[in-house]
Parts: C-alpha cells; structure tokens; sequence
C-alpha cells in the first residue's frame, strides 16, 4: 500500500536561503528507501521506533544541506501514530506551526496530502514550502518477517497511480 518515490534535488530548491526545518512523514518515504537499500524497513531488537535506513537517510541530507550553507533540524514524530501525516491530531500540527516560524523553509518529505498537512499550518509568505520527494506510483510488495524481529518488503513493484 504505501506510496514510493523519487527523491527531489531539496539543495538547488533551497539555495540562498540559510535555514530549513526538514518534516519527514515517517511511513511511505521510510518504506521507500528501506526498499530501493535492499534493507529491512525495522529491526525491532535495536530500535523500535525508528527505521534505520529512513534515519540514515535523514542524516545525508542534513550534512548535503549543511555543506551548502543551510542549517537544518529535523520536526521528529517518534511515537507510531504521528508516522503519517496524511492522519496528525490538531496538536501535532501546532506544534509544527510554531516550530516553522523559526526557518526560512519547510523540506517535506512524503506525498501531496502530507504537504498539504504542512500548507494548511505554515505562512507559505514567509517560509517556503519545498516538495523533498516526488510520489512515483503505489507500492506492491510481500511483508516479510524474519529473525531476529527484521519487518521487510520483497518482492516490489511500483504501480503507476492513473490520473
Ligand atoms: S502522508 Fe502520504 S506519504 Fe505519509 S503515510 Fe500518508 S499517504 Fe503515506
């Protein structure tokens, strides 16, 4: 089920601007770069709430962005039910609100209702929205589970989504 995606060049869609508040939508791009690694998507022996591939990948881009001059933080949702922001309580969007007053733009990461939860919080005039990946279709795959406590997708395809 979970959308997959191509990743957007964020550097050149930031540059000149000094900061940036990276939001990432822990579930579908997560799956995504679990699976374009060859990874599992979590390990629930060493961490249980987070997938290391998605965190590794977050790191990337902060030091590709600090290298260009952008500082950056990550808007972190560690508990399971804030992973989609397709689906944030009203608290979890303020909390984004007042966060984002602080940066010159927003880096989102996941689909157009997940930027649309972030459109609908921040003054787009004085911080610019950037898309930080592009939805490429809709995930099919086999949820595959192994030892230790390993969640894995095989088997993947990516279906066009028609419009
Ligand atoms: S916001 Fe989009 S990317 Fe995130 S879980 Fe919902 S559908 Fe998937």
């Amino acid at each position: 089920m979970p959308i997959h995606f191509n990743d957007v060049d964020v550097v050149s869609e930031v540059a000149g601007l000094s900061s940036a508040l990276i939001v990432p939508c822990n579930m579908c791009p997560a799956v995504t770069v679990a699976v374009r690694e060859r990874k599992p998507f979590m390990q629930l022996f060493r961490s249980l709430l987070k997938s290391a591939p998605f965190d590794r990948y977050l790191k990337t881009l902060q030091t590709r962005l600090n290298e260009n001059g952008v500082t950056t933080q990550i808007f972190k949702s560690v508990p399971y039910h804030q992973w989609f922001m397709c689906m944030w309580t009203s608290g979890k969007r303020k909390k984004l609100q007042k966060s984002a007053e602080q940066y010159d733009a927003v880096i989102v990461l996941g689909c157009e209702s997940a930027t649309e939860t972030v459109r609908g919080v921040v003054n787009s005039d004085a911080c610019k929205v950037v898309e930080g990946m592009k939805v490429a279709g809709i995930m099919n795959a086999e949820l595959g589970f192994s030892l230790p406590a390993d969640v894995s997708f095989k088997n993947c395809r990516t279906v066009p989504i028609s419009r």
